[in-house]
C-alpha cells in the first residue's frame, strides 16, 4: 500500500512545489516507485517535472470530476524517473464544480485507491490556501509534510495549519497526523532563521526533519529546464539536501510503521524484540 502524503502550507511561495518534485526526485532515486499529484492550477509541480501544462489533454481535474481516468491521465517524468498526474489551470474550476458532487472531499481519496498498489510513495502538491483542492489533499493522505521557512510570521502561519489539521483528523480522515515540519530556504548566516529554527525544535520536538535544506539558486533555475534540481545539479547543495531528505523521510516511516504495529500487538504475543 503506497504511503500518501500531502506536502502543505497556506502560505505562499514557502518552498512547497520545490519539495515535492524534488522529494520526488530523491524518493526515485532511493528505488521508490513514487506518483507525484499536482492540485495546484498553478501547474508548477507539473512545469517542474518536464511536463507542458499547456498541451495537457487531459489533467487531475478530469479526474476529480469524474471525466478521466487516473490511469491514463498519469505521465512519466523521464528526468525525475517518477509519475505524475499532471495540473493546470483547468484545476481552478473544481472548487466550484466539485461542491455539486456528493462526497466532494474524498474524490481524490477514491481515485488513489484504484493505483495505491502500483506505487510506494505518493506525494501530493497543495496551493497555497485551505480550499476544497486542500482538503481533497488531506483527505486521501496518511500525512502531512510542512515545509516552512524560519522567519517570523511562519510560526503564527503554523498554528492555523496545525489547527486546520486537528479539525480534518477529527472530522474527515482519522488517519491523519504530521509526519514533519522541514525547514527550507535556510541560511545559516541569519540570526533570526537561527533563532526561529531553535523554537520549531522547542515545540515540535523531533518532529521537525533532521535534515535543514539550504537556499540554493540552482534550486530555483532548474524548473526552468523542466528538471527537479536534484536531477539539473545533482552536486549542488540543494539536491544533496533533498537526497538526505528522501532517506530521512522512508526512516522515519519505517519507525511509523513499526510503532503503529507495536501498538496493535495482542498483550498475550510474546515479544520478539532481542534482549
Ligand atoms: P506557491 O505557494 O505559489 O505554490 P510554493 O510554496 O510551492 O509556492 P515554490 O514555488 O516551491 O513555493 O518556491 C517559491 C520560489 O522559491 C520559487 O521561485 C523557487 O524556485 C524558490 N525556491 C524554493 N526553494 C528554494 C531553495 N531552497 N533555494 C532557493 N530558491 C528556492
Ligand atoms: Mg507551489
Amino acid at each position: 500500500m503506497a504511503k500518501i502524503f500531502v506536502i502543505a502550507n497556506q502560505k505562499g511561495g514557502v518552498g512547497k512545489t520545490t519539495t515535492t518534485v524534488n522529494l520526488a526526485a530523491a524518493l526515485a532515486r532511493h528505488g521508490q516507485r513514487t506518483l507525484l499529484v499536482d492540485l495546484d492550477p498553478q501547474g508548477n509541480a507539473t512545469m517542474g517535472s518536464g511536463i507542458d501544462k499547456r498541451t495537457l489533454k487531459r489533467s487531475v481535474y478530469q479526474v476529480l470530476i469524474g471525466l478521466s481516468d487516473i490511469v491514463e491521465t498519469t505521465q512519466w517524468s523521464e528526468g525525475g524517473r517518477y509519475a505524475v498526474l499532471p495540473a493546470n489551470r483547468e484545476l481552478a474550476g473544481a472548487e466550484v464544480e466539485l461542491v455539486d458532487f456528493e462526497e466532494r472531499e474524498t474524490r481524490l481519496k477514491d481515485a488513489l485507491k484504484l493505483v495505491d498498489a502500483q506505487y510506494d510513495f505518493v506525494l501530493i502538491d497543495c496551493p497555497p490556501s485551505l480550499s476544497l483542492l486542500t482538503l481533497n489533499g488531506f483527505c486521501a493522505a496518511h500525512g502531512v509534510i510542512i515545509p516552512m521557512q524560519c522567519e517570523y510570521f511562519a510560526l503564527e502561519g503554523l498554528s492555523d495549519l496545525v489547527n486546520t489539521i486537528k479539525k480534518v483528523h477529527a472530522n474527515f480522515n482519522t488517519d491523519l497526523q504530521i509526519i514533519g515540519l522541514l525547514r527550507v530556504m535556510f541560511d545559516p548566516r541569519v540570526t533570526l532563521g537561527q533563532q526561529v529554527s531553535a523554537q520549531l525544535e522547542q515545540h515540535f520536538g523531533d518532529k521537525v526533519f533532521r535534515t535543514v535544506n539550504p537556499r540554493n539558486v540552482r534550486l530555483a533555475e532548474a524548473p526552468s529546464y523542466g528538471l527537479p534540481g536534484l536531477v539539473f545539479d545533482p552536486h549542488s547543495k540543494g539536491a544533496r539536501a533533498y537526497l538526505d531528505f528522501g532517506a530521512e523521510l522512508i526512516e522515519r516511516v519505517r519507525a511509523i510503521d513499526a510503532a503503529q504495529r507495536a501498538a496493535r500487538r495482542p498483550i498475550h504475543e510474546p515479544d520478539d524484540r532481542p534482549r
